[in-house]
């Protein structure tokens, strides 16, 4: 299949382009490079020794996106292109409304103009909004998003659904993810975030290398196991390949959503103890306040993605904490 992926210099793109070339396919990539750097299609071509092809444009700009349907025929989109920090999404609504929605809203309509029904879309699971339990399934109820960010996410799931209502060409993926962290086993790409980290995992990889003095652990006052926050972490690397999954079975029509999780909780400390297990470096840490927006738990039930994918997450806590550091060193 020949697949754009918009946003594929990015984190989590990147490493599905890898996947996606590695099992033959095309790959025709979009990027802004706003939070990502064009050094990462070399480092694809490193990998996999194939060279994805490279555009440098905005999925807003409707000109260049026709132009790269017209030349390439597209015939499936793995869409992760758009803005993702919470904090910053609060401050600037309008550019991330504008941005994640408009983006989309752009992309969908060139996307329709040229026949290219079949789309997969980056989620999360800021979708559950506050779970009423876990571990959370695909039916649980959507909505109570905290912050314009996670907002998109539920509003783009809604627009894409609808199109699908109106259009039963449309074949829609979502996909909800979890808290990816980890790297490529190169140390050819990961998640390299530009100054002080807001996701734990890159926090905790730069206090361990000395570039930041110690972690803040945002309360620890929360009703689990060790009182701090419990979070699904997931290894890039299962993450892209829930996407090779999604994409080797994609219907031609449809709407379905999948978690893409391991369907373990662990909390903060768990997470620093297990990279100071893993690493043998000791992770100095304050207990802070609670981080506005911040939910107690959240983890998957991936069941539904295993029964109608066959995918799986594999890979240890351990084996994520080591992949992550063995990135930092290498950066
Ligand atoms: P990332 O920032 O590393 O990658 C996103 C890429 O999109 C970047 O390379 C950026 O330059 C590009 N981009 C942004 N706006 C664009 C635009 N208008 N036109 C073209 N390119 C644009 O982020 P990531 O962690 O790889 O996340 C990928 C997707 O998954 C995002 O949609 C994100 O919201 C979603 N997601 C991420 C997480 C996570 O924890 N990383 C969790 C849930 C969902
Ligand atoms: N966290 C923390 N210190 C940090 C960053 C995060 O204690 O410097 C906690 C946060 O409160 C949450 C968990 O780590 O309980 C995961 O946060 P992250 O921002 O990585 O992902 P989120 O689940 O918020 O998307």
């Amino acid at each position: 299949m020949r697949i754009l992926v918009t946003g594929g210099t990015g984190y989590i793109g990147s490493h599905t382009c890898v996947q996606l070339l590695e099992q033959g396919d095309e790959v025709v990539i979009v990027d802004n490079l706003s939070n990502s750097k064009e050094s990462v299609v070399s480092a694809i071509e490193k990998i996999t020794g194939k060279r994805p092809v490279f555009y440098r444009a905005d999925i807003l700009d409707r000109e260049a996106l026709d132009t790269i349907f017209y030349t390439h025929k597209i015939d499936a989109v793995i869409h992760f292109a758009g803005l993702k920090a919470v904090g910053e999404s609060v401050a600037k609504p309008l550019e991330y409304y504008h941005n994640n929605i408009t983006g989309t809203l752009t992309l969908l309509d060139v996307m329709r103009e040229h026949g290219c029904f079949k789309i997969v879309f980056s989620s999360s699971a800021t979708v559950y909004g506050t779970p009423a339990s876990v571990p959370i399934r695909e039916d649980f109820p959507t909505g109570g998003t905290t912050n314009p960010y996670g907002t998109t996410k539920l509003y783009l799931e809604r627009i894409l659904s609808d199109l699908y209502v109106s259009d039963k060409r449309w074949s829609v993926v979502l996909l909800r993810y979890f808290n990816p962290i980890g790297a490529h086993e190169s140390c050819l790409i990961g998640d390299n975030p530009n100054g002080i980290p807001n996701n734990l995992m890159p926090y905790v990889t730069r206090v361990a290398k000395g570039t930041l003095p110690k972690l803040c652990i945002y309360g620890n006052d929360y009703p689990t196991h060790d009182g701090t926050g419990v979070r699904d972490f997931i290894h890039v690397e299962d993450l892209a390949a829930g996407h090779i999954a999604v994409v080797n079975k994609m219907a031609d029509s449809g709407v379905k959503v999948y978690n893409l999780g391991t369907g373990v909780g662990y909390s903060v400390l768990d997470l620093v103890q297990a990279f100071e297990r893993s690493t043998g470096i000791k992770i100095p840490y304050e207990i802070t306040d609670r981080r506005p927006g911040d939910i107690a738990e959240c983890w998957s039930d991936p069941a539904k993605a295993e029964r109608e994918l066959g995918w799986r997450a594999k890979h240890t806590l351990e084996e994520m904490c080591r992949s992550a550091w063995n990135f930092e060193k290498a950066n």
